[in-house]
């Protein structure tokens, strides 16, 4: 984009206290219910793990925040068990832990109270929310005109959807699956995230178990393809017995 293309932001959301809320050349299109034109979206990126979702994560807060705009980033479950997105290549932004009682649309208005612009919010970890989470995050969108982008696996190790990655694939103004490869041991395109107990692929158990990606843990996952997910088959040099 060049800085002809510049046009000023228009507010979508109250003005704070000393801020035009119609700065000059804002071309504030209304609808006929008298909100803006401009449409706030709801966007859910997905894929399994290691694809780079945390990392496209705070690659979006970055490029945001360098057009100006600001925003808060959520998350639940991070693999640091933090209040913190961390990204297996090494990138850490604070975030906001998000709680069965913490209303997102609450988060926003606070800040909001705070004098704190929220113009968008990042929800890393999306598919741990639960699905109340996600009607907050369309309400964040229809009636607070904030953007929401939220990152997520699709399924959980029984290659079923989340229940609240199944309300995002249906409220969502778009979803888009993310492309950064991530393979299979056979070299096919990993699908599905498979929990590995005891050297074997589960299939019974709690939608979610924290563990890791490293061969030691007592629990961990893999990225597999459907084939080998179906199949139960971790590929040569496993530890399972016969490989
Ligand atoms: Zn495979």
């Amino acid at each position: 984009m060049t800085t002809d293309d510049a046009v000023p932001t228009c507010l979508a959301r109250p003005p704070l206290p000393g801020e035009d809320d119609n700065p000059a050349g804002c071309v504030a299109a209304r609808g006929v219910d008298g909100r803006p034109a401009h449409a706030a979206a709801l966007r859910f990126y997905w894929g399994p793990m290691d694809c780079g979702k945390s990392t496209m994560a705070l690659q979006m807060n970055y490029n945001h925040a360098r057009q100006g705009r600001r925003g808060l980033v959520t998350t639940r479950i991070d693999r640091s068990l933090g209040p913190q997105v961390t990204t297996r290549i090494g990138l850490a932004h604070e975030a906001i832990e998000v709680t069965d009682a913490l209303d997102l649309r609450t988060l926003v208005r606070d800040a909001w109270a705070d004098g704190v612009r929220v113009d968008y919010l990042i929800c890393d970890e999306a598919s741990f929310y639960s699905v109340e989470h996600v009607e907050q995050m369309a309400d964040l969108v229809d009636s607070y005109d904030v953007d929401v982008y939220a990152f997520g696996l699709a399924t959980d190790f029984r290659s079923s959807l989340f229940p609240a990655a199944q309300r995002l694939f249906e409220l969502a103004d778009s979803v888009a699956r993310i492309q950064v490869e991530v393979l299979c041991w056979c070299g096919r395109e990993g699908l599905l995230n498979a929990r590995v107990a005891d050297g074997q692929v589960a299939r019974e158990g709690a939608q979610v178990v924290i563990g890791d990606t490293v061969d030691t843990a007592d629990v961990r996952y893999q990225v597999l393809c459907r084939r080998h997910h179906r199949a139960g088959d971790l590929g040569p040099g496993s530890g399972a017995p016969g490989t």
